[in-house]
């Protein structure tokens, strides 16, 4: 586990990432792969044959270790031992000790984090107790994931507080606004914001930030400590890998006694199980839980962690940056055009190309065995999760896309079906 401080400068600047020259040619690209750190923890993954799987920023695919917990928390914890596993098991303490692993990953003290519900309501708890400490309006950027934006209307609708939907150029920091939700890596275009750097003008003006590190987490090396950074959310089943639907997590600097947070279920009581008639929020962390863990999927995403345990997160950083210039480098050379940091920019670890019938080629891809996604209007979307792939697989996925562009294969009919999930 790498705890990245002092030798690792803020996240937004191009020094955290050791530079590979990008390949040009698929024996260059074996090459790096040979050289290539991280290339054992393949085998930690249980992927199927014949697959590319460019999504893993979207949904990470199982670590052979989550599947084995998964077995043996539902047979042996809860089919043997029954309600006795909420001691005999520590499920109990899951979302704490859960927390603790990713306050490792995020640079943070291992009693500010905890595990529960998803991004979407760990927002709304902790944009509800910032709000309800400090007043004034808040603010989000107009090309926020959505579900950020949608949560804040929720909360603006039943408070009353103002919400302010900015443009990308519009000032955060401005008089009138106390709270800023924002992503450390944007969803489309994975330009990642200098935390440290917006800390420093936030802390001048008055501003909370809340950040989301969805697309962050287990990717970049995050010291929030060190960058001043006091409130986050992020989630499970992207870069962590904890499985669909895996609990998110939730970070708050000393939260013991300083935010009240508005779902004040029982398990987020300082004494759950003195049934006692009047709430009182724990003293640290766990008073962002609200109701009964997920168990199972905790117990998967605790088991996805084990994956980290020994892996500097400035070479897995590094690599996403590598296998996302050597794609981008293609596709820019086969004439496409990207909304993301051109190669050797500073990016998360994805690439978006904007393209007309880009639904349809993404489509044409997966039934290839590449499998990126697409968002509305016109992007597809790939990810590079450093932990499973090769930049041999990168160089394959690229020929296919070209493949697929140059044959216009693309234009079979099959392949304009729209499904519920892009
Ligand atoms: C994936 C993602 C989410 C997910 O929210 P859930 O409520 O857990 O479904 C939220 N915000 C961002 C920026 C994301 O990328």
């Amino acid at each position: 586990m790498s705890l990245p401080s002092s030798e690792h400068p803020p996240t937004g600047t191009e020094t955290f990432l050791t530079k590979i020259t990008i390949p040009t040619s698929r024996e260059g690209a074996v090459q790096l792969d040979e050289a290539d750190p991280l290339r054992r923890f393949r085998d930690a993954f249980d992927l199927p044959a014949g697959v590319i799987y460019l999504d893993g920023n979207s949904l990470g695919p199982p670590p052979r270790a989550a599947l084995t917990r998964l077995q043996k928390t539902a047979a042996d914890e809860w089919g043997r031992d029954l309600i006795r596993s909420w001691n005999s098991a520590s499920w109990f303490d899951m979302p704490k000790s859960c927390g603790a692993k990713i306050a490792n990953l995020i640079g943070a003290p291992p009693d500010d984090v905890v595990v529960a519900d998803s991004v979407s309501i760990n927002l709304f708890k902790l944009a509800a107790a910032l709000n309800r400490k400090n007043g004034g309006a808040i603010a989000v950027f107009e090309n926020e994931f959505p579900t950020d934006s949608y949560i804040l209307q929720g909360l603006a609708a039943l408070t009353g507080a103002e919400l302010r939907t900015l443009k990308p150029t519009d000032n955060p920091f401005a008089d009138d606004i106390d709270l800023l939700v924002v992503s450390v890596v944007d969803y489309k275009t994975a330009a990642i914001s200098d935390i440290a750097d917006m800390e420093v003008k936030a802390a001048a003006a008055g501003v909370a930030i809340i950040w989301d590190l969805s697309h962050a987490t287990g990717l970049l090396p995050l010291d929030l400590a060190r960058d001043g950074a006091n409130y986050a959310v992020g989630c499970g089943y992207k870069y962590l890998n904890g499985g669909p639907g895996a609990p998110a997590f939730i970070y708050a600097r000393g939260s013991a006694g300083a935010l009240d947070q508005p779902l004040t279920g029982w398990m987020g009581h300082a004494d759950p199980f003195a049934f006692d008639n009047t709430y009182r929020p724990a003293g640290d962390a766990r008073r962002f839980v609200c109701g009964t863990p997920p168990i199972l999927s905790l117990s998967s995403l605790d088991a996805a962690l084990e994956v980290f345990d020994d892996v500097a997160l400035h070479d897995i950083a590094s690599k996403a940056q590598g296998l996302g210039d050597l794609f981008l480098a293609r596709a820019l050379a086969f004439g496409l055009e990207t909304v993301s940091p051109l190669p050797g920019a500073p990016r998360g670890g994805h690439v978006s190309l904007r393209y007309d019938h880009g639904y349809e080629v993404v489509q044409a891809l997966i039934a290839r065995g590449v499998i990126g996604d697409f968002r509305a209007p016109d992007l597809m979307r790939f990810g590079f999760s450093p932990m499973y792939l090769s930049y041999a697989d990168i160089w394959d996925a690229a020929d296919a896309l070209i493949d697929v562009l140059q044959t216009e294969e693309w234009r079979k009919p099959e392949f304009a079906r729209r499904d519920n999930v892009t």
